[in-house]
């Protein structure tokens, strides 16, 4: 039993957060100019808009989010996404106490705005806590580790074979020990032309993932993911087969993800464990049913579908099961979770996307240090600095900045 000693002294920062209230939220856009991997080559560089939401509070105190629409921290919000933001969940949670992140987190699950909006404003809120205390989010959390295992994640439609397994490779002198396989999507290895997701390109890609076995050797953890592109079981089946005979790791969200009976039977068919869902919507809640419908044997969450808060209680849910909780994308919301959570539960970092001619190690100009530096080990360090661990280049941003988004007014809360 504790010993009911006196209490240590409430710091002034523990008493002064207590009174912050939130006055509402600011979504900065801004350019950035970009190296990205198309379809079998590098884009040239070009300029995409990412954002930076800023949670705004009446005693100074501030948190942000970088990005979120789409991949990890890399994709600015949509315009109608912002003005959600700022117009709907602004109004909706003024006056709130920003460390009430679990009833904000159910009032904006009931509100039905899209899963990444909520997770903007949940991380937004963490960065904030972060940053007021003074420490990472993961300390927070409740710290677990400082470094995570992480794999290569390469992009969709690399090339060919030979070029999956010279990728591979040069990965693994990089100092990765895992690597995962996007398959060929919306790309015909034989024409090497765009071409439509259906019909899956499956000689290609069993050809791919004997290359890159071939050329890693039997060392190198390796993952396969065709994004869902497998339209049958028989597909999705025969594919399984030959990760088993290539002593692949995991088999990722092989089969679209509305018919679970689909994934219920390959689960149970196959030996290699199946790792999904991944872009379900519903986050915690549908993990849970597809746990116990034993729908796959990993499951998969990220920090945008439900923020930080929704998936520590997805680890949680899956720790309880004895089911592992593997973390989609890259990013530092995805790092501060890895970061409390144990490598028993949540046991890879996927870093990337990784292609040819990418420098995914630049540190992004309006970021004053990368993400996720890779040591000769195959670990990514957890970010130690305050809230998510941002530390932002404000001159760049400041000079990049794009006038306020136009967008249509947000409609009033009402039942849809
Ligand atoms: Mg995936």
């Amino acid at each position: 039993m504790l010993s009911a000693g006196p209490l240590p002294a409430v710091t002034a920062t523990a008493r002064r957060h207590t009174q912050v209230k939130i006055t509402g939220f600011e979504v900065v856009p801004f350019e950035v100019l970009v190296d990205r991997f198309g379809l079998g080559e590098p884009l040239p560089a070009h300029e995409v808009v990412q954002t930076l939401t800023r949670v705004l509070t009446d005693e100074g105190a501030e948190g942000y989010y970088l990005g979120g629409h789409f991949h990890g921290d890399q994709d600015g919000l949509l315009p109608g996404e912002q003005a959600l933001i700022t117009q709907f969940a602004g109004p909706l949670l003024a006056g709130r106490d920003p460390f009430d992140r679990e009833y904000i987190w159910q009032q904006l699950w009931m509100s039905k705005l899209p899963e990444n909006v909520v997770s903007v404003i949940d991380l937004a809120l963490w960065d904030l806590a972060g940053r007021v205390t003074g420490l990472p989010v993961h300390k927070l959390l409740g710290g677990a580790r400082d470094s995570v295992k992480a794999y290569a994640s390469g992009v969709n439609s690399l090339g060919l074979p030979e070029d999956y397994a010279a990728h591979a490779a040069g990965c693994q002198r990089r100092g990765y020990r895992a690597y995962k396989i996007h398959n060929a999507i919306y790309w015909d290895p034989g024409t090497r032309r765009f071409a439509p997701p259906r019909p899956s390109h499956l000689d290609w890609d069993i050809e791919t993932c004997r290359a890159v076995r071939a050329a890693v050797g039997d060392e190198m953890v390796l993952m396969y993911d065709p994004w869902g592109t497998y339209n049958t079981y028989d597909e999705a089946l025969r594919v399984g087969r030959e990760l088993e005979r290539l002593g692949f790791y995991w088999y990722e969200q092989p089969m679209p993800e509305y018919r679970v009976e689909s994934y219920v039977r390959l689960a149970a068919e196959l030996t290699i464990p199946v790792c999904a869902p991944e872009i379900a919507e519903g986050g915690l809640y549908t993990r849970a049913e597809w746990i116990l419908r034993r729908a796959s044997d990993i499951s998969r969450i990220d920090v945008l579908r439900g923020g930080i808060t929704g998936a520590m209680k997805t680890a949680a849910l899956c720790e309880a099961h004895g089911v592992r909780c593997e973390l989609h994308m890259s990013g530092f919301g995805n790092l501060q979770v890895l970061g409390a959570t144990s490598e028993d539960v949540c046991e890879y970092y996927e870093r990337g996307l990784l292609g040819p001619g990418v420098d995914y190690d630049a540190t992004p100009p309006y970021l004053q240090a990368p993400c996720d530096p890779l040591n000769a080990d195959g670990f990514v360090t957890v970010p130690q600095g305050p809230g998510l661990g941002y530390e932002l280049q404000w001159d760049y941003i400041d000079q990049h900045r794009l006038p306020p988004t136009e967008a249509e007014p947000v409609a009033p809360l009402h039942p849809r």
